[in-house]
């Protein structure tokens, strides 16, 4: 069994530890910044026995050097992005074996935000980076739309209940453009309600759930015919594939101020 714990860094990225329920071993993934991890690692007692980076920006690799420096851990990577500090380059459908906490994840190739972007799954977890966030999903800074709608659909097809981490806390904003774009998502709106209540309170919003993403998130709804009906009214044309959807919803949401 492990257990998920968040570390607020930078302005709303999430760096995830995770610990096994016994023993001290944790598992870092995506640490940008040091400081914040530094801090959680001595109040809990924790002692690194991995890192695990998404994609190669530096608000999810900056922290690794300072890390590795103090506690030269293996530290995993995607196998095609270039990132110094990576010592064990992986790929789709590798598994990383974490001994000490007994958990395997696999690794999905999810291009799209970048486009080298890895996602992890395992008992029930997924770490997806900035591919998919809660009610939104990446910006295609080197993939196409096309290679982000995929990545998506593979990503909505684990199990429902699978807890998915993120590394934005970008829950609220993406919940004003969801309801944008489904007004009438009365899941949405239940949601953005709890969503604001636990942010008051100054809880992260995540993780998230597939099954909550399948119905609130309107990037995995380019099925749902008032998505599709939405996007064809910004796009001002009939669109054909479920990806067309995808990408027209993709560049609405660009030029969205909330
Ligand atoms: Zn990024
Ligand atoms: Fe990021």
């Amino acid at each position: 069994m492990t257990a998920v714990l968040h570390v607020p860094a930078f302005k709303d990225n999430y760096i995830w530890l995770i610990r096994a329920s016994t023993g001290n071993g944790v598992v870092i993934v995506d640490p940008g910044e040091a400081a914040p991890v530094h801090e959680a690692l001595a109040r809990l007692r924790l002692t690194p026995v991995a890192i695990l980076c998404t994609h190669h920006h530096g608000d999810h690799v900056g922290a690794v050097a300072e890390l590795v420096d103090d506690n030269p851990v293996p530290v995993y990577g995607p196998a095609r992005e270039t990132i110094s500090t990576v010592t064990h380059p992986v790929g789709e459908g590798d598994v990383v074996v974490l001994h000490a906490l007994e958990l395997r994840l696999r690794v999905i190739d999810i291009p799209g935000h970048t486009a080298g972007h890895i996602a992890y799954y395992g008992a029930g977890m997924l770490f997806c980076g900035d591919t998919l966030f809660s009610a939104g999903c990446g910006r295609l800074f080197e993939g196409t739309a096309e290679q982000m709608c995929h990545s998506l659909q593979r990503l909505a097809a684990l199990p429902d209940d699978t807890q998915v981490y993120c590394g934005h806390e970008y829950t609220d904003a993406n919940l004003r453009f969801a309801l944008t774009v489904e007004p009438d998502n009365a899941d949405a709106q239940k949601y953005r309600e709890a969503v604001i209540d636990l942010r008051r309170r100054n809880l992260p919003s995540l993780p998230s759930t597939i099954a909550r993403e399948k119905s609130v998130n309107p990037f995995l709804r380019c099925r749902a015919p008032r998505v599709r009906a939405a996007a064809e009214a910004f796009a001002h044309r009939q669109l054909t594939t479920d990806c067309e959807v995808f990408a027209a919803v993709r560049r609405w949401k660009d030029s969205f101020i909330g």
